[in-house]
């Protein structure tokens, strides 16, 4: 399996790029505001078959307008869209549908958009235990996670169904994406994770994981499997990579084969 990451940015970061990745050159997980131009960067704006969302934040969803958009006139082709059942209907009231309700059809008349206009939209199957196979050895289940208080957000699970390659439970990845909590059966069941990593500790209900958090709570033994993404400022990352007991600070367009 090979993921390549399109950003690594926080939500307020410039320059790093919003956090998403591509599974394969086909599967894009999380789509914020800076991914559509970074895919044509990375010549993958029109290799990806389906996109998988793990919650409604504009740094992770912002730029499906563009793709849908994208998709339905240039490509003119649905693409898989994939989030727990929770997050569609918001995900078009609240978010896109301002912008694609209203399109029109090839002969000028009006036509009024759905979701499903643009995207082939499976739901998983439930949250813990949600599935949805989107290639023929991959699974991906989403889990809930802690984030902003009553905001549904997800983690994500990368496996591989035929148990072949090199996580002996076939668990290969775990992508935390935002979190303010550590969940170290997680990591410890997974070769690898991708964490958020905030650089700034407040102490007072940060909502997302404070590379402080991350160096008490994560076991020493665990800390060269965690790569560390969604970090906000590339210098003081820089600084802390000096000593950083963790895999290290993953960089834009850094490719993994797992
Ligand atoms: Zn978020």
């Amino acid at each position: 399996m090979k993921i390549k990451f399109l950003g690594v940015g926080s939500g307020l970061s410039t320059g790093l790029g919003n956090t998403s990745f591509v599974v394969n050159d086909k599967v894009l997980v999380d789509c914020g505001f800076t991914v559509p131009e970074a895919l044509k960067k990375y010549d993958l704006l029109d290799k990806i078959e389906a996109v998988i969302i793990t919650h409604i934040h504009s740094d992770h969803v912002g730029g499906l307008e563009m793709l849908g958009f994208y998709n339905y006139f240039v490509r003119k082709e649905r693409i898989e869209l994939t989030a727990p059942p929770k997050l569609l209907k918001p995900l078009w009231k609240n978010c896109l549908k301002g912008g694609m309700r209203h399109i029109q059809n090839q002969h000028g008349a009006p036509l009024k958009a759905t979701l499903s206009t643009y995207f082939d939209a499976a739901t998983s199957r439930g949250h813990a235990l949600g599935k949805s196979v989107v290639q023929e050895y991959l699974v991906f289940r989403f889990n809930t996670t802690p984030h902003v208080p009553e905001k549904e957000s997800y983690c994500l699970s990368i496996e591989d169904s035929s148990r072949t390659r090199q996580a002996k439970n076939g668990h290969l990845v775990y992508y935390s994406s935002d979190t303010s909590s550590v969940n170290v059966e997680e990591i410890k069941d997974h070769a690898l994770t991708f964490h958020d990593c905030q650089l700034f500790h407040t102490g007072k209900g940060d909502v997302h994981t404070s590379y402080k958090r991350l160096l008490k709570e994560v076991p020493d033994e665990l800390k060269n499997r965690v790569w560390l993404v969604h970090y906000g400022d590339a210098d003081q990352a820089a600084a802390l990579k000096k000593d950083c007991p963790f895999a290290g600070f993953v960089k834009p367009g850094q490719e993994f084969n797992i």
